[in-house]
């Protein structure tokens, strides 16, 4: 016989079991991918079969003989992936992203070197674009320079191909234009870009004219023809800017890309926050502002992990680390070095601002980005810091010892950005320090046709040394570099990277056996610094980067298993489906 009190005790527990058992049987999910060979990254489970996915987060995963359907609701999507490979979705550690919408909306003329391939290229602009906006892209007969390769090239160039006015003015009459060669020697006005400047028919200093005395529309460079052209081309609209921005977010979608680490450029910030309101991401971005900005940025209330407008923790958009730089680049003969560069017996390469307070960056100061490092980590950033050359990264591994003694603290999250030629002594460094090596294994396809020449063998065996930093216990890091500089395109599609790192050979597979083969990395070690450890160096490896259970649920599908294929096959690898917080991106339909 129980009181009142206690029959109504009773009941409630009741009520509260049967609620309980409901939640158990829980409520159905999303998305469930089956069939798939689901290599998780996850080193408890490292194979599964089946991902249960309910809203942005991954319930459960399963292996092939463990049943799915109790997951299963009237209105839960399930896709037969069969067999298909799923890995956590890619995460690219390295892209400037705002670059990289113009080379897909505006003219890209890298790899045009003749009538038929500019008309062509101009066809697809004039499409994209509305009437009156101006083309503006260049760089025509790049690849063609670059194919010279080492031996030939600042050699005598070999007679180049000169487009006109009248080979695209048919195609480009509503879209003034204002092209240039591969390097910004030469100029390529249509005439509706000179109309507006009134030149169509007039002469004018720089402008290169035929033998009939008209304007060919083609301008040198620095000539005054040329300064007037360029105050004509009207900027480009903000309108216009999230476009490209969109062009460049569907491709790294189409890619597999789940999240980028980019350069914080501020009117691009500004265009981040705006698709970010229209809810128009389809991938991650984690911002890296110039390592200056630490103490303005604290100011303002803002530090690592805030999303830069409403300053509250935002997993889709938010400001990351620091980004500073020590030396050049290698496609310049810029990065540092402690010996000269081969073909250059003066040149040892420079400084950059961060590390330099002359105006030619020849001096070295390294208390400069010591300070800047400390300001930074005092704001609450850590510090991502560009670094190419053997001196580049000795120095930069010199700043993070001194720091770590100075903090007293683990140097979790901090990176070498590049890593790209280190020394023998330095590669257990990073480790020591626990820094992070980010890496771009795609530089090695394309850098191979010169590096030898600019920095001898003995120098190469500690290029793109993945090998050496992995055997060292070093964290790699995985990034494209996305869209490239003047001197280089870097593909962005994980693809390439993969191969790279995996193969050490060019896109054509040269030279057999791979270029210092002994730096080879695994197709495992390739994916880890892909996806896990990319998670890891944007802090949050315990909510993403893994195919877990809890974890947000970013996922990408190929269309083939990279652990099992063979190597050369990597570059034949597609992308199927990418799914970003439990949404799907894209699903490839061809
Ligand atoms: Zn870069």
């Amino acid at each position: 016989m129980i009181g009142n009190k206690g029959f109504y005790k009773t009941i409630i527990v009741i009520i509260c079991i049967g609620m309980l058992a409901g939640c158990k049987k829980q409520e159905p999910a999303d998305l469930i991918l089956i069939n798939g060979e689901v290599y998780t990254m996850d080193s408890g489970h490292p194979w599964a079969a089946t991902v249960v996915i309910k809203g942005n987060t991954i319930t459960a995963v399963l292996d092939g003989d463990e049943k799915f359907e109790h997951f299963q609701g009237p209105d839960t999507r399930v896709i037969d992936l069969e067999g298909k490979f799923v890995v956590p979705g890619f995460i690219d550690a390295h892209v400037h992203f705002n670059r990289a919408g113009a080379l897909i909306n505006d003219a890209n003329l890298m790899a045009v070197s003749d009538d038929h391939s500019l008309r062509k290229e101009m066809e697809r602009v004039v499409d994209i674009l509305d009437d009156g906006e101006w083309i503006t892209g260049g760089l025509w007969g790049a690849y063609e320079q670059w194919e010279l390769g080492a031996a030939e090239s600042g050699l005598a160039k070999k007679a180049r191909w000169e487009p006109t006015r009248w080979t695209i003015d048919d195609i480009t009459n509503n879209n003034p234009c204002l092209l240039y060669n591969y390097d910004y020697t030469l100029f390529l006005a249509n005439t509706a870009a000179l109309k507006l400047i009134g030149l169509e028919k007039g002469k004018y200093q720089g402008m290169k004219l035929d033998n009939q005395g008209r304007p060919t529309g083609l301008i040198y460079r620095e000539s005054p023809a040329l300064i007037m052209l360029q105050k004509a081309v009207k900027e480009k609209s903000n309108d216009r800017l999230l476009n490209e921005n969109r062009a460049a977010l569907r491709s790294l979608a189409e890619s597999g890309i789940v999240e980028i680490h980019d350069i914080a450029v501020p009117d691009q910030t500004a265009r981040f926050v705006e698709l970010r309101e229209n809810l128009e991401l389809t991938c991650r971005i984690w911002l890296r502002p110039d390592l200056s900005r630490g103490d303005e940025l604290k100011e303002e209330g803002l530090t690592m992990g805030l999303h830069p407008k409403t300053k509250q923790p935002d997993n889709w958009l938010r400001y990351g680390a620091l980004k500073g730089y020590i030396d050049g680049i290698m496609g310049t003969h810029s990065a540092l070095f402690f010996e000269p560069y081969n073909d250059q017996p003066d040149n040892y390469g420079h400084y950059r601002r961060h590390t330099s307070d002359d105006p030619e960056f020849k001096e070295g100061n390294m208390d400069k980005m010591y300070n800047l490092i400390k300001i930074g980590y005092d704001a609450g950033f850590v510090s991502n810091v560009h670094a190419i050359g053997t001196k580049g990264v000795a120095l930069m591994l010199d700043i993070y010892e001194r720091l770590m003694d100075d903090l007293d603290k683990d140097l979790s999250g901090f990176r070498v950005i590049h890593a790209q030629v280190i020394r023998p002594e330095d590669f257990s460094r990073f480790k020591k320090l626990n820094v992070i090596a980010e890496v771009n294994p795609y530089h090695i396809s394309d850098d191979m046709r010169w590096m030898e020449e600019r920095i001898g063998y003995e120098r190469c065996k500690g290029a793109y040394a993945f090998k050496s930093l992995l055997d060292n216990g070093a964290i790699l890091s995985f990034g494209s570099d996305w869209p490239g500089t003047s001197a280089a395109e870097y593909h962005m599609h994980p693809k390439y990277l993969i191969h790279a790192a995996v193969n050490r050979t060019t896109l054509k597979g040269t030279p057999e056996g791979g270029w210092f083969p002994e730096q080879k990395i695994s197709v495992h070690e390739a994916l880890k610094a892909y996806t896990i450890n990319n998670a890891y160096a944007a802090f949050e490896n315990d909510i993403r980067g893994s195919i877990k259970a809890g974890k947000l649920a970013d996922i990408t599908v190929c269309d083939r298993n990279l652990m099992k294929i063979d190597p050369s096959e990597i570059l034949e690898m597609n992308v199927d489906m990418t799914i970003v917080d439990g949404k799907i991106v894209f699903e490839r339909t061809d």
